[in-house]
């Protein structure tokens, strides 16, 4: 059975996506455009600011209404890529920023007037060894002077804030490797030009991603989050929201796929018969059934953990392995089952094909999901 949570939720979203079908997304991802129409309708709906407190202008829902936002615009053939980290970015804000730095940025960011949806961690030679970043913001009076590079920074060119990690103290004369590092508040509007250039990067999807290069980026002290040096904490933080929402992306790809699939596996006639009649092509997709319920369990798991203020890394982490595995086999299966129509672009399926491989990649590879429950976990020695 299909979760039922946020029903009401899920029922506005799936009214607003059916005004944007797929050939609106085809359009886009053949040019690679932004799909600014469809994220001023989320903004306007109030789908984007659920989790900022109401005091601030949002409407105070717990992590549970996101996933239901994010499933839902899955499940109808669209991609929240655009615009998911508006969500979950400004978490940063809210739990470690100052009083003042709140009532300045959360309700704008609420409203939408005020995007703040980059989040700037990955370099191109630390990868995922974040410890190992080195774009240095040097203080200099009441100003931080910024000098380095990030890669794969999604949606760069569509904030008007960016929440950056530097490090403020090098590697090795800080206490610990993940000491030293501070996150800094950008304000795109005035870096790109003055120390900051944009390069996008052409990807297999239509993900607005980008190359950052800072070259003396001077950004106010008053920008600062939090205490300095203590950066690489609050971004880890803000990891299992992330994690959880992407999970839940995955969970609203899966059903597309088994939407998708079971009504062509009864239409599409050969032999005489629909498809769907040989257990061959039945099989798949009930697999794929299994999968994506039982991998959506465990993102309910995760939220219902990170909603009761529980420790939730392992949960949140599992259920991103397991939705994007899950995702990633029905879009297989659907692909198959459409034969050579999968290939179609007007089918949408081999563009959520590429769209739902991204998550066994990012924001974290299953790798790193594994070794992480491997050695904290399982206690298996570390091996890294
Ligand atoms: C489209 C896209 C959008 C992105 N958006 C953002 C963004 O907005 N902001 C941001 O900061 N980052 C972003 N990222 C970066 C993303 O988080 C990283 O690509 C991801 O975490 C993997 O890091 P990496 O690419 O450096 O891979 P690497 O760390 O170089 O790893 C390469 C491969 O080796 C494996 N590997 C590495 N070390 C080990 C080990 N010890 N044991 C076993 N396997 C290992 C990994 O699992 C992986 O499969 C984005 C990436 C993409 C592709």
């Amino acid at each position: 059975m299909d979760h039922v949570s946020h029903p009401e939720i899920r029922e506005a979203v799936a009214r607003l996506c059916a005004r944007f079908p797929g050939e609106y997304w085809r359009g886009l991802d053949r040019d690679r455009i932004y799909p600014t129409e469809f994220v001023n309708a989320l903004t306007e709906a109030g789908f984007l600011s659920v989790l900022i407190p109401e005091e601030y202008g949002g409407s105070g829902l717990g992590l549970g209404a996101a996933t239901a936002v994010l499933e839902e615009i899955h499940r109808s053939g669209g991609n929240g890529g655009a615009c998911h980290a508006q969500i979950y970015t400004m978490g940063c804000v809210l739990r470690h920023g100052s009083p003042e730095q709140k009532a300045r940025y959360l309700p704008c960011v609420a409203s939408g007037e005020i995007r703040l949806q980059a989040f700037g961690v990955t370099e191109p030679t630390a990868g995922t060894d974040t410890t190992r970043i080195s774009t240095f913001a040097r203080r200099e009076g009441d100003r931080y002077i910024i000098n380095g590079q990030k890669i794969w920074i999604s949606r760069a060119e569509h904030s008007d804030l960016m929440v950056l990690l530097c490090r403020t103290t090098p590697r090795e004369e800080a206490k610990r490797a993940s000491d030293g590092m501070s996150v800094l508040l950008v304000d795109m509007r005035e870096a790109v030009g003055n120390g900051l250039t944009i390069r996008p990067i052409r990807t297999m999807i239509n993900h607005a991603t980008t190359e950052l290069f800072f070259d003396d980026l001077s950004v106010p002290a008053e920008n600062l989050i939090g205490e300095e040096g203590r950066g690489f904490h609050y971004i880890l933080d803000g990891m299992n929201a992330e994690r959880i929402l992407i999970a839940a992306e995955c969970i609203g790809d899966g059903r597309f796929f088994l939407d998708r699939g079971s009504a062509y596996a009864k239409e599409r006639q050969v032999f005489g018969r629909p498809i769907g009649e040989n257990q061959g092509v039945q099989f798949p997709l009930a697999r794929a059934h299994v999968q994506v319920s039982a991998a959506a369990l465990m993102v309910d798991h995760a939220t219902a953990l990170f909603e009761a203020d529980q420790p939730c890394g392992t949960e949140a982490n599992m259920a991103k392995l397991l939705a994007s595995e899950a995702s990633w086999y029905a879009a297989d299966q659907c692909l198959q089952i459409h034969g050579g129509f999968g290939f179609a672009e007007e089918y949408d399926i081999e563009r959520k094909f590429r769209e739902t491989r991204l998550y066994q990649v990012a924001p974290i590879s299953t790798n790193l999901i594994l070794s992480h429950v491997a050695t904290h976990v399982l206690g298996l020695p570390k091996s890294f």
